[in-house]
Order: structure tokens, then C-alpha cells, then sequence
């Protein structure tokens, strides 16, 4: 196992990764309230924690990677009420949605997306215990869970109860003993999804699904919890509390990560401002592999600043410069097969690649800085380039091992993925349509059509060569 460093919220330091039973890391990353459709803010955080599990695992780790879904909630019966629709199906359907996208973006490393109400048996138990022990207590058909009992509330996030945020505005409550205690058991409201319990009808409130979830699934104690910024306070301070007052276990969480938000040009993205960036139009638009390299191509600690009308326009043309290279490979090696005999390449250029794949490993080791990655990845993409240019006559073997630190990327970053609607997939499928329709225009004697199809082709960078065994293409770019 390779010696990962990490920056961990709790303690704000770096730390060195020791799982509580290596080789397996137990990760759980808050993941959606499908209420509505994704936007671009939500992939980030998810496809960073994907390169965390897929980066784990490249290093000998045995991951267990959990997403819960949020499946019932204000926002979803809100909306649900709105459309005349079943909160459960209207979740069900945008966790669905939201399913597709994510495995359009590549995100494959979730290994279960546990869904809130499913866990109320696990839910309500937690809440008894945490009533017998003296930390929560019924009021007027809901539970509350009372903070002043837990003093290590607030050690996360440096705050104390809401009411202490700036600008906050207190809302009195005389159903709770102080106005920071949280509910953890919602009475039921007419025409909402309600479970019977001993304190009455009701549905889980936030906080506690997700340490319901956790306690099931990885026990008192795990080793990494993620999600985004924004969830730090009060919703993982809540979770500390929650299941380390019924377990009197500690701590709940070895490494807490939290990823950088999405802001759009320094205005929240909202229904109610119009601004709403759909993932479905981003992916349609730009591909998933563009919207994957502008999220990675930050480290994931800052914030990121979209700006519609450049941000993946930007990563689009940087990330078609980054891959050119490794597409111009891919080609030659899909039409010529591995075999393909050539010249070997100069052992220090492949020296070089090899080393690259080390120092890659070593900087995602390094707090998962993939924008340092993506730098040296460039760097290589430079320095291959010129030798293509020059000896495009390497051998089968030599390409396979100038490729490697792009296979690197495609198996950790989750870049370099060549789909049919990629351009190196579609010159594949497109290319031997036209090589055909030259050959006929050849048998029929159409020496000029034969030409034009070969021009047109080579205006648009790929090239025909004609030998014995018939005609071979190569893409080098538009000359
Ligand atoms: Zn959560």
C-alpha cells in the first residue's frame, strides 16, 4: 500500500492515511437530495471522491465506497406538493436521472447508494438509544437531540449552534429546550410519508440517516468521510454528535475531506436567478470527459469560479490539446495492433515514462492534488508530441510504453476515455467508410473522386498511405 497524505478538516493538517483495518478503507460521502435535476456544482464533489476510491484502490486499498440518497426531506415534499407527485417517486426518479449522468462522467467507484428510508428501523434504534442515554428527548410528537449534553459539539466546524452564524436568524421554537438542539425525529404532517414510532408518526430528520447508515454498515468507527464544504457545519458536526453520544464510541471518523464548492461568477446557482447549469446540458454539450478534466484540473480544496460562456469552452480546448498524443496512439495501435513492428524508441524517452508514472503516483499520494497531476501530464504531452512528429514509426511496443502515463490517468483520473462519440472513436468508425468509397471510385477508373476523397481527408488530418496490402491511415492532425 502505497503512503497517502491527506488534509483532514478535524484536525486541519495533513495526515498520513492509516486505515482501522488495512488494507480496507471504509469512505462515506454524503451524496444527494434528488429533488430536482443535477447541476454542474453537484458532479464536483462526486467525482473527486470517485478519484479518491479509484486512486485508493490503484495503491492496494480495498475501498468500500458509500453515497447515501436522501430520498425524503423538506425540499422533496415541497416540490412533490408542487407537482402533485409521490415524494418517494419524485427522489426515486431524480436519483435515477442522476445515476445515468454519473455513469456517463465516469464515476464507477460507489459500491452502494443507500437510500434514507430504508434505514428507519436502524434510524429509530439510534434515536432510543440516544433518549435512554440522556441526550435527546421527545417534544410535542418529534425528537430533538439537546447539544449542550455533547461538549465536544462544534469541535469540526469551530461553531457552536446556528444561532452563533452571522447573520442568523434565531427562531424560537418552544418545542426545543435550546435553539440550537436539532430534530432528529420530524412529528408527521398530514399527506406526508410517515412510519410509526414511540414517539409517534413521523420521518427521520437530516442528520441522522447518515449515521444510521454508517453504524450499519461500517460500525461505530470508519475511516473517511467526504462531502462538500458547505455540509461541514451544522450537518457533520450533527453526525459527530449523533453517533458518538449513542455509541460513546470515538471518534466517529478518522479523516474528514471536504471538497471545494462551485460558484457561479460570485452569485449562487438558483431556480430563482435563472442560472441553473444543468449536468445533462454540460455533458450533452462538452462531453463528460471535458467536464471531468475541468473539475480535476483544480485542486480540490478551492473553490471554483464558473463562468458560462468560458469556463468549458476553456477545458475543452485545453483538454483536446492534452489528449492529442494519446489519440494519435490509441489510433495506430487499434488499426496496426500491438504487434505492429517499428522502431524502438530512445530508452531515455521511455525511461521517462516510466519515471512520469512514479512521479504521478507520488502526486496524487500527496493530498490528491490532481491539478499537479494534469501539469505533468501536460508537460508530457509536449515533450511527446515533438517525438511523434519526428519518428512516427515507432513500434507497437515503444507506443504502448509512451502511452502509459495516459492509461495511468484514464484508470485514476478517469480521463483519456475514448467513447464512440469521442473524436479518435469517431475517426475509427468514419475513416474505413471513406477508404472504401475511394477504392470504389479507383475500380471504376474515378482517379479524380479517388483524389478528392484523399485531399479531403487530409484536410482534416488523417492521412492515407497506400501499400500492397491495401491503403493505412494515420491521424496526425491537420497539416
Ligand atoms: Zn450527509
Amino acid at each position: 500500500m502505497r503512503r497517502v497524505a491527506l488534509y483532514d478538516s478535524m484536525t486541519r493538517s495533513v495526515r498520513v492515511l492509516a486505515p482501522i483495518q488495512p488494507p480496507r478503507v471504509g469512505l462515506f460521502v454524503c451524496g444527494l437530495t434528488p429533488y430536482d435535476e443535477a447541476h454542474i456544482g453537484h458532479a464536483r464533489t462526486f467525482v473527486f471522491f470517485d478519484v479518491v476510491a479509484r486512486a485508493l484502490t490503484r495503491w492496494g486499498y480495498r475501498v468500500f465506497s458509500v453515497q447515501n440518497v436522501t430520498n425524503l426531506d423538506d425540499k422533496i415534499i415541497a416540490r412533490a406538493g408542487e407537482l402533485d407527485e409521490d415524494p418517494l417517486l419524485l427522489a426515486e426518479r431524480h436519483f435515477l436521472a442522476w445515476l445515468f449522468l454519473a455513469g456517463r462522467l465516469g464515476i464507477r467507484s460507489v459500491n452502494y447508494y443507500p437510500r434514507a428510508t430504508d434505514y428507519v428501523p436502524e434510524i429509530l434504534a439510534q434515536i432510543q438509544a440516544l433518549v435512554d442515554r440522556g441526550y435527546a428527548y421527545p417534544s410535542q410528537g418529534s425528537v430533538y437531540y439537546e447539544i449542550a449534553k455533547f461538549p465536544r459539539y462544534g469541535a469540526l466546524s469551530g461553531q457552536r449552534t446556528e444561532a452563533l452564524r452571522p447573520g442568523a436568524r434565531v427562531e424560537v421554537d418552544d418545542a426545543k429546550r435550546a435553539p440550537g438542539d436539532f430534530v432528529i425525529w420530524k412529528a408527521a404532517t398530514p399527506g406526508e410519508p410517515s412510519w410509526e414510532s414511540p414517539w409517534g408518526p413521523g420521518r427521520p430528520g437530516w442528520h441522522i440517516e447518515d449515521t444510521a447508515i454508517t453504524l450499519r454498515l461500517f460500525g461505530p468507527r470508519y475511516d473517511l468521510h467526504g462531502g462538500g464544504l458547505d455540509l461541514i457545519f451544522p450537518h457533520h458536526e450533527s453526525e459527530i454528535a449523533l453517533a458518538e453520544a449513542a455509541t460513546g464510541e470515538s471518534p466517529l471518523v478518522n479523516y474528514w475531506m471536504h471538497g471545494g464548492l462551485l460558484n457561479l461568477a460570485g452569485e449562487k446557482m438558483s431556480k430563482s436567478l435563472g442560472n441553473v447549469y444543468s449536468l445533462r446540458t454540460a455533458i450533452d454539450e462538452f462531453g463528460p470527459m471535458v467536464l471531468r478534466f475541468y473539475y480535476l484540473n483544480a485542486h480540490y480544496r478551492s473553490p471554483l469560479e464558473f463562468v458560462r460562456a468560458e469556463s468549458l469552452p476553456e477545458a475543452r480546448e485545453a483538454y483536446a490539446r492534452l489528449v492529442l498524443p494519446s489519440d494519435r496512439i490509441a489510433e495506430i495501435l487499434d488499426r496496426d495492433g500491438a504487434e505492429r513492428p517499428g522502431a524502438e524508441g530512445p530508452p531515455e524517452l521511455l525511461e521517462r515514462a516510466e519515471d512520469l508514472v512514479e512521479r504521478l503516483d507520488t502526486t496524487l499520494a500527496d493530498d490528491f492534488n490532481s491539478r499537479e497531476a494534469i501539469a505533468l501530464l501536460f508537460g508530457w504531452t509536449r515533450e511527446l508530441t515533438e517525438h511523434l512528429d519526428r519518428f512516427p514509426s515507432y513500434s507497437g511496443d515503444t507506443l504502448a510504453a509512451l502511452q502509459e502515463p495516459y492509461d495511468w490517468a484514464s484508470e485514476t483520473l478517469g480521463l483519456f476515455e475514448r467513447s464512440s462519440t469521442g473524436r479518435a472513436g469517431a475517426w475509427a468508425q468514419v475513416v474505413p467508410i471513406a477508404i472504401a468509397a475511394r477504392a470504389r471510385a479507383r475500380a471504376r477508373g474515378d482517379f479524380a473522386e479517388a483524389d478528392r476523397i484523399r485531399d479531403e481527408l487530409s484536410a482534416v488530418g488523417v492521412h492515407l498511405e497506400d501499400d500492397a496490402a491495401g491503403t493505412r491511415w494515420d491521424f496526425s492532425g491537420p497539416k
